[in-house]
C-alpha cells in the first residue's frame, strides 16, 4: 500500500488535507495524526472492520481496547451511558486535553473497538489538527498510539513512518507532539474512580475536582498477584531493543554507579547508552550519553522520553543505563513508562 504523507502546519491548517484524511477514515481507512500526547493511528470508531485494521497494522493483541476520540462534548452521550456527574466535572476542567475516561458504552460502539469490553475509553484531544480531523471523519475516531505494538510511542511523524509506512493509508505530519507521553486514564465505572495509567493530568489534579481517586496498584510495581486494570498495561510496552536498567538514588551516587557499570560493560565489549539529564550529562565518562531533559522542568523529560528510546534503537546499543526520576507530577508518568520499558529492572544505590 502506498502511504500518503502530508505536512500540516498547526497554526494554519490546510482544510483540503483534513478533508482528504477525513474521507479516508469515513471510507474505513487508517490515518495517523498528531495529538498533544503522542501520534495516534485513527480509524472510524463505530465501524468494526475499520477498527480491526488498526489491530492488524500495529500487530496489537485484540483484547487491548482502543481509545475513542471526540471533538464535541455532546457526542459523549452517543457512545457512553450511565454517565456520572464526575465525568462532566472532569470534562469541564480537563477537556480538551490529555485525560481519558472509562465509561459504560452504548450499543453504538462495536465490541471490536473496545476489545470485547462493555466499557469504552473516551478522550477529547486539544491538538487542532486532531479535532478538525475528528470533525471531518464523522465525530468518532478510535486511535491507539501509531507505533507497531511493543515499540516506543511515536512523538514525531518520522517515528510513525518507521513503523507503519506502507501499511496505512495516510500520515499527517504535524511536527513534534507537545507532551510526549500518553493520556492519563481514569475509570469512572468504579467507586472511588481509579487511575489506570498516569499521564500529564495527575491524580492530585483530578482529586481537586471530584474528590477521592484511587490508583491501580500495578502502576509503579511489578506485581504478579494483580493484573493491570487497563488491558494494554499488561504488555511489555514502550520497550527499546536494548536491555534498559534504571538506577535510583542520590544524584552523586547514581552518577558514580552508572560510570562504574558502564565501564565494566564497555570492557565486556558492549555498546553502552546512558540516559542523563541536562544537570548530569557532562559527568559521564564512557558510552553514548544523551540528555533527556532538565530536572528543573520534568515536562522536558516527558517530551523527549520516547524519542531517546528510539534513538538508542538506531544507535544499536546493547545496554542502556538511565537515571531514575521523582514520581511527583508528570514524573509519575515518566517513571511508569520507564519501569515498563525496563521490565521493572531497577537498581537502588
Ligand atoms: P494506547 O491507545 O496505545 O494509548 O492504549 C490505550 C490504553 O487504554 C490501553 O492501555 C488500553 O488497555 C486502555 N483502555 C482502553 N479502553 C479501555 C477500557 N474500556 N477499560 C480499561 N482500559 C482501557
Ligand atoms: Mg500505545
Amino acid at each position: 500500500m502506498k502511504t500518503i504523507i502530508k505536512k500540516v502546519d498547526q497554526t494554519f491548517i490546510d482544510e483540503n488535507i483534513i478533508k482528504e484524511a477525513g474521507d479516508i477514515i469515513k471510507a474505513g481507512g487508517l490515518v495517523a495524526f498528531p495529538t498533544e500526547t503522542v501520534y495516534g493511528l485513527g480509524a472510524d470508531a463505530l465501524n468494526t472492520k475499520a477498527a480491526k485494521k488498526i489491530y492488524e497494522a500495529k500487530g496489537r493483541p485484540s483484547d487491548n481496547p482502543l481509545i475513542v476520540h471526540i471533538a464535541k462534548l455532546e457526542d459523549l452521550e452517543t457512545i457512553a451511558k450511565d454517565i456520572p456527574k464526575t465525568a462532566y466535572l472532569l470534562a469541564e476542567k480537563f477537556w480538551p486535553g490529555p485525560l481519558t475516561m472509562i465509561l459504560n458504552k452504548t450499543n453504538n460502539v462495536p465490541l471490536g473497538t473496545t476489545g470485547g469490553l462493555e466499557t469504552v475509553a473516551i478522550r477529547m484531544p486539544s491538538n487542532k489538527i486532531a479535532t478538525q480531523l475528528i470533525n471531518a471523519s464523522g465525530g468518532f475516531i478510535a486511535a491507539p498510539s501509531a507505533n507497531t505494538s511493543g515499540r516506543p510511542s511515536p512523538t514525531l511523524a518520522a517515528h510513525v513512518e518507521e513503523d507503519l509506512k506502507g501499511t496505512i493509508d495516510m500520515i499527517i505530519d504535524g511536527g513534534m507532539v507537545d507532551i510526549g507521553v500518553e493520556s492519563s486514564i481514569i475509570d469512572l465505572t468504579v467507586t472511588p474512580p481509579m487511575v489506570l495509567r498516569p499521564g500529564a493530568i495527575t491524580k492530585t489534579m483530578m482529586e481537586a475536582v471530584i474528590g477521592e481517586v484511587s490508583e491501580d496498584v500495578t502502576l509503579m510495581k511489578d506485581d504478579d498477584k494483580h493484573r493491570p486494570k487497563a488491558p494494554g498495561m499488561k504488555y511489555r510496552h514502550y520497550a527499546p531493543k536494548a536491555e534498559l536498567i534504571l538506577v535510583e538514588g542520590e544524584m552523586e551516587t547514581v552518577i558514580k554507579n552508572i560510570n562504574v557499570l558502564s565501564k565494566e560493560a564497555v570492557k565486556e565489549g558492549k555498546k553502552v547508552g546512558i540516559i542523563a539529564t541536562g544537570e548530569s550529562r557532562d559527568r559521564y565518562e564512557v558510552g553514548e550519553v544523551k540528555s533527556i531533559g532538565t530536572r528543573a522542568k520534568e515536562e522536558t523529560i516527558a517530551h523527549h522520553l520516547y524519542q531517546i528510546l528510539r534513538e538508542f534503537d538506531d544507535d544499536k546499543v546493547d545496554i542502556i543505563y538511565s537515571e531514575a526520576f521523582e514520581t511527583k507530577g508528570i514524573g509519575k508518568a515518566i517513571m511508569n513508562r520507564l519501569l515498563k520499558a525496563a521490565g521493572h529492572h531497577i537498581l537502588k544505590v
